[in-house]
């Protein structure tokens, strides 16, 4: 398969000025962001891989570090984690606090904000250092020592914030949260704002393509019945209430941020990644969704 030229044609068909969606604003920081970027990376292997435009440029990965803080609760909790989480798509707004009351405080899934903070509280109870133990997870997967928190973006979140601290005040109230509230927004706040580039992130969901092994050093860092249930979770809830649109167009597990980022994977085979900071109506990036409908209809490799 000649990867990069795949990439060059979807890199030659579109451009920012095909879509007309909007830069997420909801902080400052976010609506900084240069609408024209726009930028893919595909590993296959170690020394295998591919990339077109921005692809090394960091960005605001937000919610795509969920899946990241899932992996380390599952390490942590294996399977009684789904006595805190439940495993069902919401198809209601990522931020929402209305399903919670009549599942006493069971989050939908670890993907939508309630689920994401229900994670939060784990790792803070659990590890000593949460936030540094973050930054030594996605260092190690990815190989990089030098991927680190955006402060301005840490502090934004943290100033208009008002929601996800009701959420997991509510949360508390109906009695699954264990931890003190500031804690555990303080350390989703900082997971959201990690700086990412395309390239970096394909290389770090490489451990979702292959059984949990680590792309550079072959590690085992999760286990293959972690990765299918992850996976699983990616397939049916990483993309807010569009996760159907997303299978349909797309037909890959993974996982988007209001950054403007999307990774996805092929077990066995590929993780790609893409980002344009255009979003459409669902808080998804518009051309990179287009971009990774190009991608697996021209490769042929989807896991449908
Ligand atoms: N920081 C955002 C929030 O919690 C996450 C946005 C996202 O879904 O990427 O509101």
């Amino acid at each position: 398969m000649d990867y990069q030229k795949i990439l060059d044609t979807i890199f030659d068909e579109m451009s920012y000025r095909d879509v007309n969606g909007k830069v997420a604003s909801y902080i400052p920081e976010l609506a900084k962001v240069d609408r024209k970027k726009f930028g893919m990376h595909v590993y296959c292997g170690d020394e295998k891989h591919f990339c077109f435009g921005d692809s090394e440029e960091l960005f605001s990965i937000q919610s795509i570090s969920k899946v990241f803080t899932l992996s380390m609760a599952m390490r942590l909790m294996g399977e009684s984690l789904w006595d805190r989480v439940s495993v069902e798509p919401s198809g209601d707004p990522f931020n929402s606090l209305t399903q919670l009351e009549y599942e006493h405080g069971i989050p939908r899934n670890p993907f939508i904000n309630a689920g994401a903070l229900v994670i939060s509280d784990i790792l803070v109870d659990q590890l000593e250092d949460p936030k540094q133990e973050l930054l030594d997870f996605v260092r190690k997967i990815t190989g990089n020592p030098d991927i680190d928190y955006d402060e301005k973006v840490a502090q934004s979140e943290k100033a208009n914030g008002y929601r996800n601290i009701a959420l997991v005040n509510y949360i508390k109230a109906l009695g699954n949260i264990k931890s003190d509230v500031d804690p555990i927004v303080d350390f989703y706040f900082y997971q959201c704002s990690l700086k990412m580039s395309c390239k970096e992130l394909a290389q770090a969901f490489m451990i979702f393509a292959n059984k949990g092994r680590i792309l550079s050093t072959g590690e085992k860092i999760l286990k293959p019945k972690s990765v299918k249930r992850i996976n699983a979770l990616m397939q049916t809830c990483g993309f807010y209430d569009e996760a159907g649109e997303f299978s349909f167009q797309v037909g890959l597990p993974g996982k988007s941020g209001v950054g403007g980022g999307i990774v996805a994977i092929h077990p066995d085979n590929y993780s790609v990644a893409v980002w344009s900071p255009i979003l459409n109506e669902k808080g998804n990036s518009e051309l990179g969704m287009k971009a990774l409908e190009r991608f697996t209809t021209l490769t042929g490799v989807s896991v449908f």
